[in-house]
């Protein structure tokens, strides 16, 4: 079975691909497609580049020209969810992009003809990274993930976002992906940790914990990877 782990940024994937020996790379449209192995899964590690477009983008090939049978996203995001700290992981239960707005017609903000406002993720996988989590004694909370190309950094437009969709924490790719796997009917999952509160310090913040925020994560995934095959979730 083959798998992929995308980021948005090159820091995002770095410390999980120092996890594995080797790698062969494949460069196509633009991105660095990692290929790994572990055991006999095999796992495809890349970034896609910042925002919906370009996570669109990865994710597709991912899927079609790679033939990947599950998306994991490992990232940072920012608070919404006031009880969320700088650190804390987030896990999606479902996604929605909080920048599509028809409104103008008659329809809810984020609301697409023949789509619906949020998009869940795959529920097996959410319940195998709970217990990854307690394995690792990190806390980890489920919650709605709000995307958009947009780095949110002031209070008018953080709440907007975190009324109209009730969404718990922000990012600028979760959406995407999510579009693609389930058109294209494939689970993904994802995982992001809080890198600032979408505030006026939201960039400082970022800049700040950014690299020891992508270490967490990488373990985590890694455990993650290990725990879906003991649990036999990936077929190999
Ligand atoms: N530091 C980068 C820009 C980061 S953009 C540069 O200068 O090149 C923010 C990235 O982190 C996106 O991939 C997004 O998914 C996530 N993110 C973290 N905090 C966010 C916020 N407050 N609003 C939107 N996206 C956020």
């Amino acid at each position: 079975m083959k798998i992929a782990i995308i980021g948005a940024m090159r820091e995002e994937i770095e410390p999980l691909l120092e996890k594995f020996d080797k790698y062969n790379l494949v460069e196509y449209g633009g991105n660095k497609y990692y290929e790994v192995r572990y055991g006999n899964l095999e796992i495809i590690i890349v970034y896609s580049k910042i925002g919906k477009v370009f996570a669109t983008f990865t994710a597709t090939i991912l899927l079609e020209k790679f033939r990947c049978e599950m998306i994991l996203f490992s990232g940072v995001a920012g608070a919404l969810n006031s009880k969320l700290k700088i650190g804390d992981f987030v896990i999606a239960s479902k996604v929605c992009q909080h920048d599509v707005d028809i409104t103008k017609f008659g329809h809810d903000y984020g609301y697409i003809p023949e789509s619906s406002v949020y998009i869940e993720s795959d529920k097996q996988i959410r319940c195998v990274a709970k217990s990854v989590a307690e394995k690792l004694d990190v806390s980890i909370s489920e919650g709605i993930i709000a995307t958009g190309d947009q780095f949110v950094g002031d209070d008018e437009m953080k709440y907007f976002i975190k009324n109209n969709f009730c969404a718990d924490a922000l990012d600028m790719e979760s959406g995407a992906v999510a579009v693609v796997c389930k058109n294209l009917d494939i689970p993904f999952f994802i995982l992001r940790i809080i890198s600032d509160t979408a505030n006026k310090d939201a960039d400082i913040n970022f800049q700040e914990f950014i690299n020891e925020i992508t270490k967490k994560s990488a373990a985590f995934m890694f455990e993650l990877i290990k725990e879906l095959i003991k649990k036999q979730k990936l077929n190999i």
